[in-house]
């Protein structure tokens, strides 16, 4: 697999749709100008990578939307350094934005051949998250915890007291929240027990599943 001129030049005009919907934060324009979606893709979707849309991967799941993957990181407020525990590895694709951010990034997946693949992924990208691990994200990763941020790409029917459990004080959680369609919902930890929360607007995401398989 290899990056052209031709997809680099369709992913400036992404990041230009990007900040006309209003992400402003430059270090995350600047991760996906750079990181070649399309390596995370099936072949029959490279022509199409740089549409700021959703599309299919194995099992049933989803590469999350270009625009998705940057409100969530600009949410969380990413910097060099940052421990961030990612539930939902996918792709791959949103776990590479966070490394490209140069933040140390735990990542876990329920499904083990999506695991599989976006290890290969990464690997060819020469990109290392300090964790990648076939789990359940409910389970959060207790050996590593805490952590400065948690970001969840899968739908959610509530907040897991396990995963917040898992946050430093000081830490931001950003989660969708809901069945059918979810509320992206961002809690900073304030103290042990002390959480604030906001919700952020409503966006649409595969179900966050119990157990692995
Ligand atoms: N971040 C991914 C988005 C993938 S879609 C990307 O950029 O491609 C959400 C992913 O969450 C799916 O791969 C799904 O299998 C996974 N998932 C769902 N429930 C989970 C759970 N309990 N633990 C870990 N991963 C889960």
């Amino acid at each position: 697999m290899y990056d052209s001129i031709k997809q680099k030049g369709k992913r400036k005009r992404l990041v230009e749709k990007l900040v006309s919907k209003g992400i402003r934060d430059k270090r995350v324009l600047e991760a996906i100008l750079n990181i070649p979606r399309h390596f995370f893709m099936d072949k029959d979707f490279h022509d199409y990578a740089y549409d700021d849309k959703a599309f299919p991967i194995s099992n049933n799941q989803t590469i999350s939307q270009p625009y998705t993957v940057a409100f969530q990181t600009q949410s969380l407020d990413i910097n060099p350094g940052d421990k961030v525990l990612e539930i939902g590895t996918g792709s791959g694709y949103q776990t590479s934005i966070l490394i490209y951010m140069k933040s140390r990034v735990y990542t876990l997946e329920r499904i083990f051949d999506l695991h599989r693949m976006a290890k290969t992924t990464l690997s060819k990208l020469k990109m290392h998250p300090e964790k990648i691990k076939w789990s359940d994200g409910y389970l959060g990763l207790s050996e590593n915890a805490p952590f400065d941020k948690i970001l969840v790409t899968a739908g959610c029917p509530n907040i897991p007291t396990e995963l917040l459990n898992q946050l430093s004080i000081n830490g931001k959680m950003i989660i969708p929240v809901g069945l059918d369609d979810q509320e992206m919902c961002l809690v900073k930890k304030l103290g042990n027990n002390d959480y604030s929360k906001k919700n952020l607007g409503k966006f649409n995401f595969v179900p966050m599943l119990k157990d692995k398989i």
